[in-house]
């Protein structure tokens, strides 16, 4: 394939909705010019990213050890390693991200991953508002104490009473709710009770892999249909069922070994991030490969489900243990954009697919 051309990469908005990449940068060693993850300077320049929401995940394990402390920290990194060197710009208006865009620097948007995060407090969560926190992903692959998660046995159902209160809340003050990780039950509520749009900000298609991680396709007809917004995720393991099922029997096999180091280090915050990525790395060994072909397919159903304005990115980059082996980090999005058009799509869908939806269902909030 030619690579793209340049001038083009400079016109097109390039958006992604999710990553995990304060967590990689919380390493002390690690830095946002250059690292060997999926996301650095040098990479971003190359592949043409030109705005990212960065997750703060607070891994659930840490649910009841200050979450919303660990959140603020991971925002801290951003700020030293990110902001202050002038790398991006930390921003939650249109207008500040057009201008960013216009400045040539990163534009970037900052949401919590995991309900947890909020202690229960409504009190808390409107502290992340006032330090500009854009959006919330309801739970990560636990329930909280007010929301069913889809990777955890149901608890409420859906959202239970804090949760309608907590979901109330976050619509006065214009939050965006993020779907991604919550259950079927949780999502119905969320949209029965919201006005707003919602967007699941790294989720695939059940019909193409089915797990419960992935959205039915009638939650996402109903998510395009109230104009809202779903990221396509990388993962290999949420894009094939096969490679799934592989990285279960490695978990079953590993999961036991790992929960007990986890426990054991409760108090090393440091330590369980290292257990994390060598359990990351047992998860995909023996793994099938994928090309971002089965991303295209996902985007083309999502597409097809709920509208062409409701898709795009929901890379997860940072946060996956593996990717497609041509779409590896950042750097590889003109692949992604030679892989649309030989997929079909025209210029205009390409543009809405690689930024314009994300950047449209935003503006839903001002
Ligand atoms: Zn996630």
């Amino acid at each position: 394939m030619d690579s793209i051309d340049n001038k083009l990469l400079n016109n097109l908005l390039i958006f992604d909705a999710h990553c995990d990449s304060a967590n990689i940068l919380i390493e002390n060693q690690n830095n946002f010019k250059k690292n060997n993850s999926h996301l650095d300077l040098e990479k971003i320049n190359y592949g043409g990213l030109k705005a990212q929401i960065f997750a703060l995940w607070v891994n659930p394990i840490f649910s009841k050890d200050k979450p919303s402390d660990k959140a603020l920290n991971l925002l801290d990194v951003l700020e030293k390693k990110v902001f202050s060197l002038g790398y991006g710009t930390k921003v939650n208006s249109i207008k500040d991200m057009d201008l960013s865009i216009k400045n040539k620097t990163l534009a970037c948007w900052i949401f919590i991953e995991g309900g947890h995060i909020i202690e229960n407090s409504i009190k808390k969560l409107d502290f992340f508002h006032s330090i500009g926190i854009k959006g919330i992903t309801i739970t990560h692959n636990k329930n909280t104490d007010w929301a069913d998660s889809s990777e955890d046995s149901p608890k409420w159902d859906g959202l239970n009473k804090l949760g309608i209160k907590i979901l109330k809340r976050i619509e006065e003050l214009k939050i965006i709710v993020d779907v991604s990780h919550s259950s079927d039950n949780t999502i119905n509520d969320v949209i029965d009770i919201s006005s707003k749009p919602i967007m699941a900000s790294h989720s695939n298609s059940r019909s193409l892999c089915n797990i419960e991680r992935n959205l039915p396709d009638n939650i996402i007809s109903e998510i395009g249909e109230n104009g809202g917004f779903i990221g396509v995720n990388f993962f290999p393991g949420f894009l094939n069922k096969n490679i799934y099922d592989q990285i279960i029997n490695n978990l079953n096999k590993y999961k036991k070994g790992y929960e007990k180091k986890i426990q054991e280090n409760k108090e090393k915050p440091d330590f369980i991030r290292e257990i994390d990525g060598d359990f990351s790395k047992k998860l995909i060994q023996n793994n099938d490969y994928l090309d971002l072909n089965a991303v295209i397919d996902h985007v083309i159903q999502i597409a097809d489900i709920g509208g062409i304005n409701c898709v795009g990115l929901g890379s997860d980059f940072d946060g996956i243990p593996s990717t497609p082996i041509d779409l590896k980090d950042v750097s590889f999005y003109p692949n992604l954009i030679e892989g649309l058009i030989d997929g079909g799509f025209n210029f205009k869908e390409i543009k809405k697919i690689m930024g314009l939806n994300l950047y449209n269902f935003l503006k839903k909030f001002e």
